[in-house]
């Protein structure tokens, strides 16, 4: 158990999650961008598992760029901590054990504003890591809706296009797209294979990529 002591300044955990496209990366950029701004230190980590574009950036959907430090384990945002760090960024924290639980905690209790951005559901829609716990713990959250791409409606799921059945698949960003909750369809029963073979039949409904429209 951590014990609470005064901190220097006023430290914080904030979440900011969602499905996948849903602005988590653009949202953790800019709020690590005014930090910046207000002349704050800024420390920026992501799992070294997630390779996609560069290893030594946070990236959106949108090539919008921030340096950071790969890390495998997080006791290593401990290690890597420099003295006049104001603020912590951590994106993709999904891929982190729950020990990121307790460093964020710690961070927080020393006055640093720890701010962690990630998925909060699987592709089966289970919560996802370390993300409850952060949920729980935070003294700010945000959930981030993307755009469903079936309906258009606001969606709060990542749908895996593939049958793949790992929770893990990395680098793979167009097997995903972002789902509504009525849209969602973990199984795949309906996407993919079987919904093609379904648009046959019914012959009004034209699939794409495993999205339909009138
Ligand atoms: P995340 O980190 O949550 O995966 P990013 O911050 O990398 O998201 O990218 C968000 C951007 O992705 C949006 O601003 C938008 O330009 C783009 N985008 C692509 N597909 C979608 C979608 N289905 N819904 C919302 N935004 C989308
Ligand atoms: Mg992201
Ligand atoms: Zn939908």
């Amino acid at each position: 158990m951590i014990h609470h002591r005064k901190a220097i300044g006023s430290g914080a955990i904030e979440v900011v999650c969602g499905p996948m496209f849903s602005g988590k990366t653009e949202e953790l950029i800019r709020r690590l961008r005014l930090a910046k701004i207000a002349k704050q230190k800024v420390q920026i980590f992501k799992p070294a598992v997630d390779n996609r574009y560069e290893t030594e950036c946070i990236t959106s959907h949108t090539e919008q760029k921030f340096a950071c430090t790969p890390i495998r384990e997080p006791k290593e945002i401990l290690e890597q901590l420099i003295d006049n760090t104001r603020v912590i960024g951590i994106d993709e924290v999904q891929f982190f054990s729950e020990e990121l639980v307790e460093v964020c905690e710690k961070l927080a209790n020393r006055g640093l504003r720890v701010i962690v951005a990630g998925l909060d559901q699987d592709y089966l829609g289970q919560p996802f890591g370390p993300m409850p716990q952060l949920l729980a713990i935070a003294d700010d959250a945000a959930k981030l809706k993307a755009v469903c791409m079936v309906c258009g409606g606001e969606a709060t799921k990542s749908q895996r296009l593939t049958r793949e059945t790992d929770q893990v698949v990395v680098g793979a960003e167009k097997h995903y797209e972002a789902r509504c909750r009525s849209c969602f369809d973990p199984e795949l029963e309906m996407s993919g294979l079987k919904m093609e073979a379904k648009v046959t039949q019914e012959g009004e409904w034209k699939a794409s990529g495993g999205t339909a429209s009138k």
